[in-house]
């Protein structure tokens, strides 16, 4: 006998790490359109940790967000971490940006990427920084803030600790809760992707970040994860994304 069980709606983002091609972009997308997505993301610039890995396709991937905005009606977001890299994505008309965690770690580059999205409007994602201190993460909101970046939303992506099996990233559940102590007004998602850095490690972290009161999630998705260009290990298919949703009892707000 089925035992009915109320749905919960969460937020969700969901795109590839990286944007690879044009018809790897639009495929994704079309899947994760159809489980009802409305936020895509996907990483145009890429921090990667060896010199030679595959560093993202740059601005040429512009026009494929523009696609994606104009033909399936997503909104589109990306990762910033250079002044010139707003500059771009403000230029082309895409809807949000990430601040990734390892450029949340330097004071520096969060002054000047607060000024480069100064009276933009634009919505700011921020995850927290790569080492596990919170006044950096802290620091780095209250740097958007001063900047007068209104819509400021946080992602707790989980840390870089020196043993951190069986995950990828520490999820240090408890550091997440000390900072929302001090910004209780805003926005949580929760990336379990970096955090679990394989993807059958992803349902148990969901399940806890729903339970912590986590607003959302925000995933890693690829039409054909096994070849992708980064971050191969950690992403869903669609339509395995839209199985995982299916046995966490959510819905997509
Ligand atoms: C990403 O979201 O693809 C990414 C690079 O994330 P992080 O900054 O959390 O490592
Ligand atoms: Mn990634």
């Amino acid at each position: 006998m089925d035992v009915f069980v109320e749905k919960r709606k969460i937020g969700l983002v969901a795109g590839p790490c990286s944007a690879e091609n044009r018809s790897q972009m639009l495929d994704t997308a079309r899947g994760l359109k159809a489980l009802g997505v409305r936020l895509f993301r996907a990483g145009l610039w890429k921090p990667r940790s060896r010199w030679g890995s595959f560093e993202g396709v740059g601005k040429k991937g512009l026009p494929w967000m523009n696609e994606i905005q104009q033909e399936l009606g997503l909104k589109v977001m990306t990762e910033v971490a250079l002044p010139r890299h707003v500059e771009a994505v403000l230029k082309s008309g895409i809807d949000m940006v990430w601040i990734g965690a390892r450029t949340t770690a330097n004071p520096f580059m969060m002054s000047e990427l607060a000024e480069a999205l100064k009276g933009s409007g634009m919505p700011v994602w921020i995850k927290n920084p790569i080492c596990p201190d919170v006044a950096l993460w802290i620091g780095a909101v209250e740097r958007l803030r001063n900047a007068g970046i209104q819509d400021v939303r946080v992602i707790h992506r989980g840390f870089c600790v020196v043993d951190s099996a069986p995950y990828r990233n520490a999820p240090l559940w408890e550091l997440a809760e000390q900072f929302r102590h001090n910004f209780p007004e805003l926005t949580y998602y929760c990336d379990p992707s970096h955090m679990a850095g394989k993807r059958e490690l992803l349902f148990p972290l969901c399940e806890k970040a729903l339970s912590c009161g986590f607003d959302g999630l925000f995933v890693e998705s690829h039409n054909s994860p096994e070849v992708a260009l980064s971050d191969s290990a950690q992403q869903l298919t669609p339509v395995d994304l839209g199985a995982l949703l299916r046995s966490l009892h959510v819905i997509i707000d």
